[in-house]
C-alpha cells in the first residue's frame, strides 16, 4: 500500500498518475478537506520566468504539461497566455533583468524590455519587462479534475497524520490523531506548507516554512488588463470575467498565521492598484483570503528523498509560490519515481540533500 499525505494539487496529481499506471491499493489521508491547502487559495499563473536555470528547465516541461493537461482532465483548467510585466523601478533591477533576458533567450524564452506606457492602461513610466509566454489557468479545475479522477479507486481518509512510523530504517505505516494506524510500504509527504512538522518527529530537518500571503478579487470590469503586471508591493491581472485579482508583498514573520486577511494589505492592494491603474479609483473588493507560501532556504522545492531518511519516505513539497503550476508534471515524475523506480535528473536537482550539503539553488523570482 502506498500512502498519500495530503489531498492538495500535489498529492492529488501524484494519486492520479499512479491510478493512470494501474497501481491498485492507495490511500490518501487529508486532515481537512481536499483543497484546503494552498492549491484552492493560490492566484492560477504560470511562467517560464524563474531565475535560477533550474527552476527554468523544470518549467519548460512542466509548463507544456500543464496545458497539455488541459486536454486529458475532466474539467478544463482554461490554460490561456497572457503574459507577465514586471514594471522596473531601479538601474539595479534594469541590470538584473539584463543578465535574466541573456538567459531567457538562450532558452528560446526572451521577452521585451519596452516602455511601460506601451500598456496604455497604467500610469506608470518607465522601463517594464515583458514576457509573453506566460499565462493564466484555473486551480479548481486541476485539483477537483484530479480528485475526481481517483475517488472512486482510491479510499480517502480524513484525519490528521500525527507521526510517521518507522522501524528498521524503514517506512512501516502512518498514525493520524484520532489514534488509527495505517500499515504501509511507502509514505509520501504532499503537505506542502505543514510537511516541516512531520518531518520533525522523526529527526529530519524540515527546511519549509509556511509564509501567510494575502490575495484579494475585486468586483467585475471590462476586461483589459491581459499580462500579470508584477510591482514591487503588489501584483495583480484580470480574470476573463473582469475581476482584478492580486497580492500583496509584505514581509511577514514565518509560521501558521490564522487565514484571515487585513484592512491593512486590502488597502495597501487597493491603493497600490489606484497609482498604477488608470481610471479604477472607487472599484470595490468583493473577497479576499489568504494562503502560505511554502518557502525553503533556496525558494524551490524538494522532491523524492535523502539519503540518510528512513527507505520508502517521499516528499513533493516546498514551491514557494510556484507550486500549483508544477503539480501535474511533479506529480508525474513522483509516480514514475515511487511506482517504477525510474529516478528523472530533477530528484538529484531537487533534493532535500541540497540544504545540507550547501548546493542551494539560486531562486531570487518569487511571486
Ligand atoms: C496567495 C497565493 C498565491 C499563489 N499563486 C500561485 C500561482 O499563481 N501559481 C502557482 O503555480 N502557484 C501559486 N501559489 C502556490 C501554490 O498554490 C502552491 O505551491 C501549491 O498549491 C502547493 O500544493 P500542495 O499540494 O503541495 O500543497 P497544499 O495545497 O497546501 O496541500 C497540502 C495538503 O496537505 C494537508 N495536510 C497537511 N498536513 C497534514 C497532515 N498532517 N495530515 C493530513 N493532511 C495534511 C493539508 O490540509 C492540505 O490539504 C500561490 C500560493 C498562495 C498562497
Amino acid at each position: 500500500m502506498i500512502i498519500i499525505v495530503g489531498a492538495g494539487a500535489h498529492g492529488l496529481s501524484l494519486a492520479y498518475h499512479l491510478k493512470k499506471k494501474g497501481i491498485k491499493d492507495v490511500l490518501i489521508i487529508e486532515m481537512k478537506r481536499v483543497g484546503y491547502g494552498s492549491s484552492s487559495r493560490n492566484a492560477s499563473r504560470y511562467r517560464y520566468h524563474f531565475y535560477s536555470e533550474e527552476n527554468i528547465d523544470y518549467a519548460l516541461k512542466a509548463i507544456p504539461y500543464l496545458i497539455s493537461q488541459s486536454k486529458e482532465l475532466f474539467l478544463n483548467s482554461v490554460t490561456y497566455k497572457t503574459g507577465y510585466l514586471w514594471i522596473l523601478r531601479s538601474e539595479e533591477q534594469i541590470s538584473i533583468f539584463k543578465k535574466l533576458d541573456s538567459l531567457w533567450k538562450s532558452k528560446n524564452i526572451g521577452g521585451r524590455f519596452i516602455n511601460c506606457k506601451e500598456f496604455d492602461y497604467l500610469s506608470v513610466e518607465g522601463v517594464c519587462y515583458y514576457a509573453p509566454q506566460d499565462g493564466a489557468f484555473h486551480h479548481d479545475y486541476i485539483l477537483y479534475s484530479y480528485y475526481i479522477s481517483v475517488k472512486d479507486s482510491y479510499k480517502i481518509v480524513f484525519d490528521k497524520v500525527s507521526e510517521i512510523v518507522i522501524g528498521s530504517g524503514k517506512v512501516k505505516g502512518i498514525k493520524t490523531e484520532s489514534g488509527k494506524f495505517f500499515e504501509s510500504e511507502k509514505v509520501v509527504l504532499t503537505t506542502g506548507a505543514w510537511s516541516g512538522e512531520l518531518l520533525q518527529k522523526i529527526n529530519i530537518q524540515p527546511y519549509i516554512e509556511p509564509e501567510r500571503k494575502e490575495i484579494f478579487i475585486t468586483e467585475p470590469i471590462k476586461y483589459f488588463i491581459k499580462p500579470l503586471i508584477i510591482d514591487k508591493d503588489i501584483y495583480f491581472s484580470q480574470t476573463l470575467k473582469g475581476e482584478i485579482i492580486g497580492g500583496t508583498e509584505t514581509k511577514t514573520e514565518r509560521g501558521f498565521l490564522p487565514f484571515t486577511i487585513s484592512i491593512k494589505e486590502m488597502s495597501k492592494f487597493l491603493q497600490g492598484l489606484k497609482q498604477l491603474v488608470k481610471n479604477v479609483s472607487g472599484l470595490g473588493i468583493l473577497r479576499g483570503w489568504s494562503g502560505y507560501y511554502e518557502m525553503t532556504p533556496d525558494n524551490s522545492h524538494i522532491m523524492g528523498y535523502g539519503e540518510e531518511w528512513p527507505e520508502d519516505l517521499y516528499i513533493d513539497a516546498g514551491y514557494s509560490g510556484h507550486g500549483m503550476m508544477f503539480a501535474p508534471y511533479s506529480g508525474k515524475l513522483m509516480a514514475d519515481l515511487i511506482a517504477d523506480n525510474k529516478k528523472d535528473p530533477a530528484f538529484s536537482i531537487f533534493t532535500p540533500d541540497r540544504f545540507a550539503k550547501n548546493k542551494l539553488l539560486k531562486e531570487n523570482l518569487v511571486i
